[in-house]
């Protein structure tokens, strides 16, 4: 069975439904999921992401968490955590910078995070003399100092999406009609998780909500505000996300998400207030939202440009340029992608952020 006829199988019998379900099929499915069949990344892929850009975005949120490590008295045992590392590249580019970071690798345990059986193997395969072990939820995180880095995973986690009609909302759902999925509305009701976004709305605004993203902020913002730490969390988003951001990305072009289940990369913008909420519900501290260009620069990445544009020539030294500007530039990742840092209070963010 396709995952096409899968879901028309599934909405016959259950009804419309929710974006998150359909995203959590398409993505996840045990046979036919995205994630779970093939490896998305690169130029032969559907999309690209900072760390496959440039190296120096792995090595400089390395030397940030590495600082941070130092100045909570370089604790002897820590885990070294990413969530959906991908091909393993910033976790590479993390570790090569941080090697001369004396004792860091001796106390760090890497732990990955990924649901991915395809991408497991290349992180293996990246990540090769390291020994990295890969977990299935954040809840299997060990009880100890946790130094983390996310990178566009929690754009990938399933959202539900409302329009406001009236006081009230109407759930977008994904129906059928013959061998096709369109889109729906599910009947007027309030919604009390969305009571604060009727001051910034207006009638027919669509909102999005992601559940998922609470129980995964929270253990995270549990261990570093138990054991200490500091989490670095890049997406591209806002402190609320406005409209419909729900998007599908096939051979870098954007596609329609009902079209190709299963076949292109689904995400939405991730909204940092819920997670920042949870983080200090969770007893931790967070920085502020800072963007992406912004936190880049105050590490250093021009004069780590300019360093590694002096060792080449050629098209590969204008690849570095076009890569710093991509990373930084407000037109292009620079603002669209943001960064919160995860801190115990009394200590201060990683460097790169403010509190
Ligand atoms: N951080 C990498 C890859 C981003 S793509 C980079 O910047 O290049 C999203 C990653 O999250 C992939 O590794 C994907 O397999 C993983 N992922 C998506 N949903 C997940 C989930 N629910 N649980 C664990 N990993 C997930």
């Amino acid at each position: 069975m396709s995952l096409q006829d899968h879901l028309l199988a599934r909405i016959a019998q259950d009804g419309p439904m929710s974006v998150a379900d359909f995203m959590t099929d398409c993505l996840l499915h045990p046979t036919d999921g995205y994630y779970t069949t093939r490896d998305p990344l690169g130029t032969q892929g559907d999309f690209i992401t900072a760390p496959e850009i440039s190296q120096m975005f792995g090595e400089l949120i390395g030397l940030s968490l590495a600082q941070s490590w130092l100045d909570q008295r370089h604790p002897p045992n820590f885990v070294l955590a990413e969530l959906g590392p991908g091909r393993g590249t910033l976790m590479a580019d993390l570790l090569r910078a941080t090697s001369r970071v004396p004792g860091f690798h001796d106390a760090a345990e890497i732990v990955l995070l990924e649901v991915s059986p395809t991408l497991r193997s290349i992180q293996a395969q990246t990540l090769k003399g390291y020994d990295p072990r890969w977990i299935d939820s954040v809840a299997d995180l060990p009880e100890a100092p946790l130094f983390l880095i996310a990178n566009e995973f929690f754009d990938a986690l399933p959202i539900r999406q409302f329009q406001r009609t009236g006081n009230g909302w109407r759930e977008r759902l994904i129906g059928a009609e013959g061998n096709a999925l369109i889109w729906g509305l599910g009947p007027l009701a309030e919604q009390v998780a969305l009571k604060d976004r009727l001051y910034d709305t207006k009638d027919g605004d669509v909102v999005e909500l992601c559940a998922a993203a609470i129980p995964v902020i929270t253990v995270i913002a549990g261990r570093i505000a138990t054991h200490g730490g500091a989490g670095v969390i890049v997406d591209y988003g806002d402190w609320h996300s406005q409209g419909d951001t729900f998007q599908a990305l096939r051979a870098h072009e954007r596609a329609d998400p009902l079209a190709v289940p299963g076949q292109a990369d689904l995400t939405a913008h991730v909204d940092f207030e819920p997670l920042a909420l949870a983080t200090r519900a969770a007893g931790c501290a967070h920085s502020r939202l800072t963007p992406q260009g912004v936190f880049l620069e105050r590490l250093g990445i021009t004069t780590r440009a300019q360093t590694l544009s002096a060792q080449l020539d050629g098209s590969k030294r204008d690849d570095l340029i076009a890569a710093h500007r991509r990373l930084t530039h407000p037109e292009e990742m620079g603002n669209l992608f943001k960064v919160l840092g995860l801190y115990p209070s009394p200590s201060s963010p990683p460097p790169g952020l403010e509190p």
